[in-house]
């Protein structure tokens, strides 16, 4: 499989060579030439292999038909060690719960840091560290996060060999649970920086840092963040794995509805969509950050001013532009290069926005390719939260109560499953879960007193020389 990038640089390049990087060098991001298209006998296939063999083997052929240049052999290997049940608390890894008749979480957050970027992250730690041994070369990975991406990041990355992370974060704004997560790792690769300013300062550190070629070159900066298409391409197996645990048959049509942030999680149920897997809807799901709602509904993809951007009770789908979105409107645009280019490197770095309104082929994002969207606000989280509590007995995080607040608006006909991805556990957002419920969500036990573990954690100013110096002093000793 060759890969191209969504600004039309066609220069092929498979797997491994882009696995290590961000964005292409067009400034576009990197999409499969086509997507392998699975057939009725196929699928069925599949549904065995999950049936017999588990989630790890379905990880396997998934990812099987977009990576030809890593022997069978390793990649079932590296699929094999990933995806385990003491890594993702059950032997099912994504186990489907249902909620209502109909209605149905499917469980993505019972990896190491209760997130479902776990399921993407642990992988890349898996193919990082294999490849980068196969080149004889190591990895500074660089982030800024405030957050679920860097405490996945760092569990994916811990101990792995050739790789070292500096995660970046704004000192003190952490909830108390996420800066144990990640402060509590005693791992000698693992470097948390707490930095004095707020989130966008850690993110113009790294861009800074990221920027000056010749510091990014001497130590091989590099990053993990959400358009990497790998933790793409891990994300599209979960949407097989829900299908499957949801239908009886091949024929059957199912619904997802996605917490939405960058577009990421989404975009992989896109591809599966577009391989064939029987999706009747996708459902984008956005809080008060509604971005992608307003350009579902109008066509108008609109990005808001960091200044714009509100704080939510589900903090981790506060954006003001999701970075994935690209590669969705590359599709539309069928798959045209300069088209896409003008849009993202022209209209909207000049005027903001861009309108598609008018555009037929804005019709087929519902039509054609199945996405319909919602918003939630912190109203509507609470209340969704407390319905679930009282009438299923489950308690689910603000992300997830997002998913389902939408998606009990977007219900098919009767015998079509709606499957809302669970992208979090309730414990990292306590403080909502408390004023909602009056008490505390229940805490894993694995997570015990983990506030009162030693921390491992540098505070430096926002200055971008310190950082530099910090780094430079790791990686030369
Ligand atoms: C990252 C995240 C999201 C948003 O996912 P995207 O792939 O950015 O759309 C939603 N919920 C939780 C809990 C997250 O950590």
């Amino acid at each position: 499989m060759n890969y191209l990038s969504t600004r039309g640089d066609a220069t092929p390049r498979r797997f491994c060579d882009i696995l290590l990087e961000g964005l292409a060098p067009d400034g576009g991001l990197y999409l499969p030439a086509h997507y392998p298209q699975i057939d009725a006998a196929e699928l069925a296939r599949l549904r065995a292999v999950h049936a017999g063999q588990g989630y790890a083997a379905l990880a396997f052929e998934i990812l099987s038909l977009y990576i030809d240049d890593i022997p069978a052999a390793d990649l079932r290997r590296l699929c094999e060690k990933t995806y385990t049940p003491e890594v993702f608390g059950t032997p099912g890894i994504v186990p489907l719960k249902p909620l209502e008749p109909g209605l149905f979480l499917l469980g993505l957050s019972n990896g190491p840091t209760l997130a479902f970027k776990d399921m993407a992250m642990q992988l890349l730690g898996h193919l990082f560290e294999y490849e980068l041994a196969r080149r004889g070369t190591e990895l500074n990975i660089l982030g800024a996060t405030s957050g679920d991406t860097g405490s996945a990041a760092e569990y994916a990355m811990r101990g792995k060999h050739g790789i070292r992370v500096f995660m970046l974060s704004p000192h003190g704004r952490m909830s108390p649970f996420q800066q144990a997560q990640m402060f509590s790792l005693q791992d000698a690769n693992i470097h948390n920086l707490a930095i004095e300013g707020v989130f966008d300062d850690c993110q113009d550190i790294v861009k800074a840092v990221s920027g000056d070629l010749a510091f990014k070159a001497r130590y091989r900066i590099g990053t993990v963040n959400s358009i990497n298409w790998a933790r793409l391409l891990a994300q599209v197996v979960y949407y097989f794995a829900g299908y499957f645990q949801a239908t009886r048959r091949d024929d059957e049509r199912v619904r997802f509805t996605v917490p939405s942030g960058n577009f990421g999680n989404i975009c992989a149920g896109h591809v599966a969509r577009q391989m064939g897997l029987p999706i009747e809807r996708l459902v984008v799901a956005t809080n008060e950050n509604d971005v992608l709602d307003e350009f579902f509904r109008t066509g108008v993809y609109r990005v808001r001013a960091a200044a714009d951007t509100l704080e939510t009770s589900s903090p981790s789908m506060d954006i003001s532009k999701a970075s994935n979105f690209e590669r969705f409107v590359f599709d539309l645009l069928g798959r045209d290069g300069a088209a896409t280019r003008q849009l993202f490197a022209g209209q909207l770095p000049r005027q903001g926005f861009f309108d598609l309104g008018g555009d037929a082929r804005f019709a087929q994002a519902a039509a054609r390719y199945g996405f319909e969207s919602g918003r939630s606000t912190h109203a509507d989280r609470l209340a969704t939260i407390r319905r679930v509590h009282a009438e299923c007995g489950t308690t689910i995080d603000t992300h997830t109560a997002d998913g389902v607040k939408v998606a009990r608006e977007h219900r098919g006909g009767a015998g079509v499953p709606m499957i809302v991805l669970e992208t979090a556990l309730p414990i990292k957002f306590a403080e909502t879960i408390t004023e909602a419920l009056g008490q505390p969500p229940e805490r894993p036990a694995r997570f015990d007193g983990i506030e009162d573990l030693p921390r491992r954690v540098t505070v430096l100013p926002a200055d971008v020389q310190q950082v530099k110096a910090f780094i430079a002093r790791q990686c030369d000793t």
